[in-house]
């Protein structure tokens, strides 16, 4: 789906304005549909000497089917996907391992192309030398995310040491057209016990998700994806929302479920429905969410109040509900932060407190999901393609959609897929994450 700009771009007239002005220039984002393979092209894995996971990534992308290589061939052939373990990069005179890695093949890196940078977080380095150079990595690929063109994204997986058999859904993801609007994160892998799904198509087979705020935008593509997987959806969203919520439920062989979730007793109730009617609950995504936007002096209690209700506080207490039972060992919660809750945003001064504690509560409730073999993380989307955005004025919604490496507005389908990649089974090393979904946004970069 491209927007007016985006198809004016690419027509014969507009290539040479975009050229001549310097304007941005969208390109046609690949996005992954049912059948596709992980990553259809040619994968070059390379690794800094004494790296630790450079073998485990190529087994990773082989068994999904991938035409792995670890030297590049002659000529100009092209790659799917670059691949770089830095863990054996152990001080600064070692990041040019970096720079000789990818100098040579980074234009050959294909259209919508994925460069994909393994390390060892900071905090597990041995040395002090090893914690410097293995931070400095961030540096580079969210500069390298801002210059490849074309669709192409660039991330930064920490990987725990321990965690090396942990990585195949992560890789997975970020390899593949799934997380084509999701650039220049840093994201962590931590030591955890995890079960890979049995088919990689439907991990979610068997399994019960809870999505809040389903009948419309975002929440109804959350739903349809974790359907896609295999997952029961439970679709919650308020009354007054109730004929395109069963809408969305019938399509996708879900159920519905209607309440406010900011009433006293919904917690309680939600709780109970998903114990009584589906003996627990495996994914609980918190989207439901609204904005009243008014600068601070003119914003009155009631826009203030509301906001912080939905967008944080009723997830607050349908947490502690769900982990009083319903939720099963393993259990992932998700919650919906946003880039103006990193960044903040003029007029938000309600929406980005409630969306920072989103962030909060991924934060410090990590831990504790840690106990049981569960997980707790985040997404926060920048600009997305919904009646929310639609409805902004022209300029400020160009602004919105180009101020971004991919110059382009994302779907609610590209969140939902982040989404999804957290639910996975063989996510469970993936705790405490927040990952913007936004084109590398210059919002809060
Ligand atoms: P939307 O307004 O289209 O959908 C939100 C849904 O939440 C609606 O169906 C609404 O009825 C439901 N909801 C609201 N209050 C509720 C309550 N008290 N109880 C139960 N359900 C309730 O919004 P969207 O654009 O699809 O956004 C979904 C989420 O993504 C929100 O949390 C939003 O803040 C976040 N987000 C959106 C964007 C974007 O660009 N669209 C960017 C960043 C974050």
């Amino acid at each position: 789906m491209a927007d007016r700009y985006q198809r004016f771009s690419t027509s014969p007239l507009g290539r040479v304005l975009v050229r001549k002005l310097g304007l941005p220039s969208p390109a046609k984002l690949r996005r992954y549909r049912p059948g596709d393979p992980v990553v259809a092209g040619q994968v070059l894995v390379g690794s800094s000497g004494g790296g630790r996971l450079a073998k485990a990534a190529a087994s990773v992308l082989t068994s999904a089917g991938a035409d792995v290589v670890t030297t590049a061939p002659e000529g100009d052939s092209r790659f799917a996907v670059l691949v770089f373990d830095a863990t054996g990069i152990g001080d600064s005179a070692q990041l040019q391992d970096l720079h000789r890695f990818f100098h040579p093949v980074i234009r050959r890196l294909d259209s919508c192309g994925r460069v994909i940078v393994l390390a060892t977080p900071p905090e597990d380095a041995g040395s002090t030398t090893e914690a410097t150079a293995q931070r400095a990595i961030e540096g580079f690929t969210r500069s390298l995310a801002k210059e490849i063109k074309r669709g192409a994204t660039a991330q930064l997986v920490y990987v725990s040491p321990g965690a090396e058999d942990g990585i195949a859904s992560t890789l997975r993801f970020f390899a593949s057209d799934r997380s084509a609007f999701v650039s220049g994160q840093v994201v962590r892998v931590g030591v955890a016990e995890v079960t890979e799904p049995e088919d990689w198509d439907r991990p979610l087979a068997g399994k019960t998700a809870l999505v809040t705020g389903a009948s419309r935008g975002i929440g109804a593509a959350i739903s349809e994806l974790l359907a896609r997987d295999g997952a029961s959806v439970v679709c919650l969203d308020v009354p007054a929302q109730g004929d395109e919520l069963a809408e969305v439920a019938n399509r996708i062989g879900g159920s519905t479920l209607q309440l406010d979730i900011t009433a006293p007793d919904s917690p309680a109730k939600i709780a109970e429905h998903l114990a009584q009617r589906h003996g627990g609950v495996d994914v609980v995504v918190h989207n439901a969410g609204i904005l009243r936007d008014k600068t601070l002096g003119k914003m009155d209690d009631q826009r203030w109040d509301s906001v912080l209700a939905v967008n944080l506080s009723a997830q607050e207490r349908i947490n502690d509900a769900v982990l009083d039972g319903a939720l099963r060992p393993g259990g992932r919660i998700i919650g919906v932060s946003s880039i103006a809750g990193i960044a903040g945003n003029f007029g938000q001064t309600n929406y980005a407190t409630s969306k920072a504690g989103v962030i909060g509560m991924v934060q410090s409730l990590a831990p504790v999901l840690a106990r049981s073999g569960g997980t707790i993380n985040a997404v926060a989307p920048g600009f997305i393609e919904t009646r929310m955005t639609a409805s902004i004025p022209l300029v400020t919604r160009e602004m919105g959609r180009r101020v971004s490496s991919l110059a382009q507005g994302g779907l609610p389908v590209d969140v939902a897929e982040t989404i999804a990649w957290y639910a996975n089974p063989g996510s469970a090393g993936v705790n405490g994450n927040v990952v913007r979904v936004c084109g590398q946004s210059l919002l809060g970069a």
